[in-house]
């Protein structure tokens, strides 16, 4: 196995950091010319859409090249992208859409102009998301579905113009096998949206309802019944991307600063062992966790799909972001009580939020005792 970059790979990294050099905006830029930005992203030749195959506008990179553009990307604090249109939705319409669909829904995901969200989860289906109940009925003529039913902890759900959604068409075979994906957009006088306020006090989840929807077969992907199989294959992706290793090396990095920030007695906090040995053992571990990414990065470049092992990434990743959230907390001391308000280091405001924020890492795209199930059957070979 071969993990060392080749000199073309590394000429593509020096281009992609000239790139950054030349491009990013800075400072309160940031958020005034990110669509500068993402322009000049697709000018270079489909960087705006780095995953996507060349034919739908990608620039086709191989997988250590798309490895290198996200790690840039990532060191840098590049302005994010929302995943659920241009990463989750976009390969299932790539993949299983019509040619009709592509054209009328991809140019929208692609310049941000159209919003989406993923309706999967349902109050009784989380983990285990085939038991989704949300029903969708055909009308007699064929041309519509009905759908009624509840999804919940669905992301920017009132942000969003459309919905990507999970329904039962079938109740009679393995649950599995009655699922259908459908299209729905969230203007439609039956969706009602109500928000969930989390621990860290922010509005990103909502609870979604759905009432006598009109779903035209036409804004149904792929073949009824085999909605399930069409959601799956993403998963793996999904999870490798949560592993958030890249902003977690940043992160980690700053946590060490935010320490040197801190006196305690004649030092810092970076003296103090009981703290240098959490930091050091998380270093340690992030530092195996890039390798293990780096081998399945090789595996990939060699024609594997990224399989089983992306759960090893997304348990051991999400744990490490709640634990870099922990080091800051424990930094902020007791100015982590007055979260919100800038009282003692600067770093401090956000410690509190950030903390609990991340608790939900380890929740949503699969929680970690799912993801060992996964690991356990499927990596390890047990039971
Ligand atoms: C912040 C956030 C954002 C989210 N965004 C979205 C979104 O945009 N769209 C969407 O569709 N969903 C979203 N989700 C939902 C997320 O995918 C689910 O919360 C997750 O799959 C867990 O399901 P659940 O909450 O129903 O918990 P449950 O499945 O009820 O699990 C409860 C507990 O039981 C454990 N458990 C369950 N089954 C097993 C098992 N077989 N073995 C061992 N332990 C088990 C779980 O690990 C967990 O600790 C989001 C969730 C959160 C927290």
């Amino acid at each position: 196995m071969d993990i060392e970059f080749s000199t073309a790979d590394l000429a593509f990294q020096q281009d992609v950091q000239a790139f950054i050099k030349a491009n990013l905006p800075r400072g309160m830029d940031m958020w005034t010319k990110r669509s500068e930005w993402f322009q000049a992203l697709r000018d270079k030749g489909g960087w705006d859409v780095a995953k996507w195959p060349v034919a739908f506008g990608g620039p086709g990179f191989t997988p250590t090249q798309r490895y290198i553009f996200d790690l840039e990307m990532s060191r840098n604090s590049t302005p994010p992208q929302i995943p659920f249109g241009v990463t989750m939705l976009a390969p299932i319409l790539m993949n299983y859409g019509t040619r009709e669909q592509q054209e009328r829904f991809l140019p929208g995901i692609r310049d941000g102009s159209v919003n989406w969200c993923q309706g999967y989860s349902e109050p009784g289906a989380g983990s285990d998301l085939a038991n989704l109940q949300t029903k969708a009925v055909l009308a007699a003529d064929g041309s519509h579905y009905v759908v009624n039913g509840q999804k919940i902890w669905t992301t920017l759900a009132h942000i969003a113009h459309w919905m990507f959604c999970l329904v039962r068409t079938d109740n009679t075979g393995i649950k599995q096998e009655g699922i259908t994906f459908l299209l729905i957009p969230m203007n439609d006088p039956g969706i009602e949206i109500k928000p969930i306020i989390t621990l860290g006090g922010s509005h990103s989840v909502n609870e979604v309802y759905i009432t006598d929807v009109k779903v035209p077969v036409a804004d149904r992907i792929g073949e009824e019944g085999k909605g399930w199989t069409y959601a799956k294959g993403l998963l793996v992706h999904e999870r490798t991307g949560l592993a958030g290793i890249q902003n977690s090396v940043l992160a980690l990095s700053k946590a060490r600063n935010n320490a040197l920030q801190v006196k305690v007695g004649d030092g810092t906090l970076l003296d103090v062992p009981a703290f240098r040995n959490k930091l050091g053992a998380l270093e340690a571990e992030l530092l195996a966790l890039e390798f293990t990414e780096l081998r399945s990065l090789a595996s990939v470049s060699a024609g594997s799909d990224p399989g089983p092992e992306s759960s090893i990434m997304k348990l051991k990743g999400t744990e490490i972001q709640q634990r870099i959230s922990e080091l800051n907390l424990e930094a902020a001391g007791v100015y982590a009580a007055a979260w919100g308000e800038q009282v003692g280091p600067g770093f401090a405001r956000a410690a509190t939020s950030a903390y609990l924020g991340t608790r939900a890492t380890t929740i949503f795209g699969g929680a970690s005792e799912v993801q060992k199930d996964v690991i356990a059957k499927n990596v390890l070979g047990l039971g």
